[in-house]
């Protein structure tokens, strides 16, 4: 169809080719083989984040495990802020989707007996983490990629950037998009759009994410009238290397490494994660949720027990004793990082890691199936909340996660474009509108005063010290000030290169404005969370507080651009909020 800027019409359109994106995309092939689905990825698909996923991903496989254990270790890591409907569901469906994955080719590591091996992972207190040596993620995303091709049904625009969602009287009917190879802007119509950007983690200045983690999916969601949920929720992953923020697998640790202090201490036997043991015991000491590990280091630092780097304070990661056999089996990607970035190797060396934003609990809210309260959009993955990760997300739980809910929100999608009609007229003027507004703001060859890179920095900089490890009212209300004041600036953002081909310049300016709403509403969500839970430590309310705040929190956007931060009741089914309690 042609209709205009309207240059194609699908059924469903996914905005993501990440592991969540993929999956929706077969799950709507499988669905209704009649329906047209397009796929719309700001990089080839293979280079979503998912590629760079380490450790694993869990789904209940061993006789002596149950689904109620993974469901309680999901639901008290959340700290009881995760919907246990969802979870139930998901620990349900992940094995189901673990297993099919295998069918269509992932090589999952193997026990010598031939069956599928799985690992220990943090929080988790049986072995229950499948995984593909330390690329797990990489060999996800090619099977998910190779069966994608297998439906004709399936469009790819390779390298497009979502700008807008097209809504009417709160219907999305499509998206606008600039395909980067051409500079081309056009409008794709559809009945239905599926949020599956990944995570935002650029928002911070230290990061495990990839540059394309800008958070476009939360900000397109938010702006066309969809909630955001839980964005208080930041995880930091105690183990980055200092310079790059590039992770270290929390496998290291379930294959038994330790956290040492500057005195050579396994520091992390003081913080009431359990006592030293010469295996990894399950959900003790280093084996311990992400949220407590990364408050232990800060506690480390406090009492001067950490050693000093050009980037701030470390600790070290010792993998000495594992030896260079088992390292290279099931540990070769980091050993290969040790080497090529910090010239460290590990088998014979300590490795100097610190806490790195690596993940986003919140997001687009959502049903158990993906549906957001906006008719026709839908969203999946870790841009979606739905939620099953509450204040603190377990390692290994996100992977499955976008099988289980890419599938459900693809399935729903698929019937829901099944008998949606097509887009109404009017959607043909929000389309120009927005055209208009690239190319007149971004692309007119006359620069605004404002640079993309000093946008960038001081928003990272202020997420930094508002929004850290431990936060505290007075500096969040500093921080949204300032993010206020950038709000300003960044409508007068320079794009100085006019070129269509690749305007990295241009996508740039565009991500930082995506960020900038996305660190206004972790912000505004923080500082109406007056307590701490899991990843959300206040020291101003540092006790969690189930009275007021046993409670997910949505922030809308008013029309004037303001955020308002509402309540939404957590759903407790079969597990009363108790105490988190870990070691042995
Ligand atoms: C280094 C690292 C290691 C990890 N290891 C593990 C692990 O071992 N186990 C685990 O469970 N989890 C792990 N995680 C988390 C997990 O990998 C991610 O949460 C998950 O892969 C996210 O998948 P996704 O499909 O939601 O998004 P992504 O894989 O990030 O894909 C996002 C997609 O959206 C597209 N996109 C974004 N914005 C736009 C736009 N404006 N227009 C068009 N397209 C757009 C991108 O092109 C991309 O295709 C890890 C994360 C990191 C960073």
């Amino acid at each position: 169809m042609s209709d205009g800027p309207i240059t194609a019409t699908h059924d469903v359109l996914l905005v993501g080719g990440g592991g969540a994106g993929l999956r929706a995309a077969i799950a709507i092939a499988e669905t209704n083989a009649r329906l047209d689905v397009a796929v719309v990825s700001k990089v080839y698909p293979m280079r979503s984040h998912t590629v760079s996923a380490e450790g694993g991903a869990a789904g209940v496989f061993a006789a002596d495990d149950s689904l109620d254990e993974h469901a309680y270790d999901t639901i008290s890591g959340s700290d009881w802020l995760a919907d246990q409907d969802a979870v139930e569901a998901f620990v349900q469906e992940a094995p189901r989707e673990l297993l099919q994955l295998e069918h269509w080719g992932c090589p999952w590591s193997r026990q010598p007996d031939g069956h599928i091996a799985v690992r220990a992972f943090g929080g988790m207190k049986k072995m229950r983490t499948w995984f593909a040596a330390d690329k797990t993620g990489f060999h996800m995303l090619h099977t998910l990629f190779q069966r994608s091709l297998k439906y004709d049904e399936v469009t790819r625009y390779d390298e497009w950037f979502v700008t807008r969602l097209l809504v009417d009287d709160g219907r999305v009917h499509g998206v606008v998009a600039i395909d980067l190879i051409s500079g081309r802007i056009e409008a794709i119509a559809a009945k239905a759009v599926v949020l599956c950007t990944g995570g935002c983690g650029k928002v911070f200045p230290f990061t495990t994410n990839a540059n394309i983690n800008t958070g476009d999916g939360l900000a397109l969601g938010y702006r066309a009238g969809a909630p955001l949920k839980d964005m208080e929720m930041v995880q930091y992953h105690p183990t980055g290397l200092p310079f790059t923020g590039i992770l270290i697998t929390e496998a290291t640790r379930a294959e038994g490494g330790y956290l040492v202090n500057k005195d050579g201490y396994r520091y992390l036997q003081d913080y009431d994660l359990g006592q030293p043991s010469p295996t990894p015991v399950l959900r003790s000491m280093e084996l311990g949720p992400r949220d407590r590990l990364s408050q232990a280091f800060v506690h480390e630092v406090e009492k001067g027990r950490t050693t000093d780097s050009p980037y701030g304070p470390v600790v070290h990661l010792d993998l000495r004793h594992l030896g260079e056999k088992l390292i290279e089996a099931k540990l070769p990607m980091v050993r290969e990082l040790c080497l090529q970035y910090e010239r460290i190797d590990p088998v014979t060396e300590l490795i100097p890691v610190r806490p790195v934003v690596h993940y986003m609990m919140g997001g687009v809210h959502t049903d158990i199936d993906g549906a957001t309260p906006l008719a026709g959009l839908y969203a999946a993955g870790e841009t979606a909340c739905v939620s099953i990760n509450g204040s603190n997300r377990l390692g290994s739980n996100s992977l499955p996660e976008c099988l289980v809910f890419g599938a459900r929100a693809g399935r729903v999608a698929a019937e829901y474009a099944s008998t949606a009609s097509g887009p109404p007229a009017v959607i043909v003027d929000q389309a120009r509108d927005e055209i208009r507004r690239l190319e007149r703001d971004l692309l007119s060859g006359e620069p605004g005063t404002e640079r993309v890179a000093d946008l960038r920095e001081q928003m990272q900089t202020t997420m930094e010290e508002s929004a850290g490890i431990y936060r505290n009212g007075p500096a969040m209300t500093k921080g949204a000030d300032v993010l206020g004041e950038l709000q300003q600036r960044v409508r007068r953002v320079r794009v100085a290169d006019p070129s269509r081909a690749f305007n990295t310049e241009l996508v740039a300016a565009l991500e930082v404005a995506n960020m900038l709403d996305v660190a206004e509403c972790m912000l505004q969500s923080g500082l109406q969370r007056e307590e701490s839970r899991g990843a959300h430590q206040r020291t101003d309310f540092p006790a969690r507080d189930d009275e007021r705040f046993l409670t997910h929190l949505l922030v809308h956007r008013n029309a004037d651009g303001t955020a308002r931060v509402e309540r939404l009741p957590v759903t407790i089914t079969r597990w009363p909020p108790g105490e988190r309690k870990y070691g042995r």
